[in-house]
């Protein structure tokens, strides 16, 4: 998931009501399955949208949802996750891969993909974020899946994502990296394991396995009746 641009423009929303700690330092948690050195997040104040006073975020501590509100004005935050876009570009036996040319996750591997805007449709975004990462417009699109994962927020603390999928199959067109991607690159399906200590993200070996498996159901089902 590639968030820095998405905050690049979150930034110069900045008066939204709904991004009160501005989305400035969007962080992963480091994904705890990709890396071991992800720490908890520790509470985090931030000043209130409304009145200035500080708020006290703290991280769910229980399945109860979670609001935020401030303890002058009453102002009321609901602690929402945040939902991402992305694409599987397959092209042979190999699918195409982003280097994060940024920190957080520096060099590490990613898939095209980030946050959705206000107005978005869920493959439109999808579409935007491959676009503007890789320079590459594909045709039809099909539904991969939807996969969770945590992020940490400078100044907000650890939050859900929701992770949208679909997978497209390359036809024309040299990929070039843009944005928050260093390098883009064509990795065999069959190198996906080895590489699964460079994943910028906890989700993505479950987006891998799903992904062999809609190209085993796509192998065998026969193209013309
Ligand atoms: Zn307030």
């Amino acid at each position: 998931m590639s968030a820095r641009k998405s905050v690049a423009r979150a930034r110069a929303g900045a008066s939204s009501p709904v991004d009160p700690a501005g989305y400035a330092e969007l962080r992963p948690s480091a994904g705890r399955l990709a890396s071991p050195r992800a720490r908890a997040p520790r509470d985090v104040t931030f000043p209130c949208l409304r009145c200035g006073r500080p708020v006290r975020r703290r991280p769910p501590a229980g399945p109860r949802p979670v609001h935020i509100t401030c303890p002058r004005c009453r102002y009321l935050i609901y602690d929402y996750p945040r939902p991402a876009a992305g694409v599987l570009v397959t092209k042979g036996d190999a699918v195409l891969l982003l280097r994060r040319a940024h920190a957080p996750r520096i060099g590490f591997l990613d898939i095209p993909g980030g946050f959705m805007e206000a107005g978005e449709s869920i493959v439109g975004a999808a579409r935007r974020e491959l676009r503007e990462e890789t320079g590459l417009r594909l045709g039809r699109l099909e539904w991969l899946g939807f996969y969770w994962d945590t992020y940490t927020l400078s100044g907000f603390g650890e939050f859900p994502t929701m992770n949208f999928y679909f997978v497209g199959t390359w036809t024309r067109g040299t990929p070039v990296a843009a944005d928050d991607a260093a390098e883009a690159e064509w990795v065999p399906l069959a190198r996906l394991a080895r590489e699964r200590r460079h994943f910028a993200w906890a989700h993505m070996p479950a987006v891998f396995r799903d992904l062999r498996r809609w190209r085993q159901g796509r192998d065998a089902t026969p193209s013309r009746a």
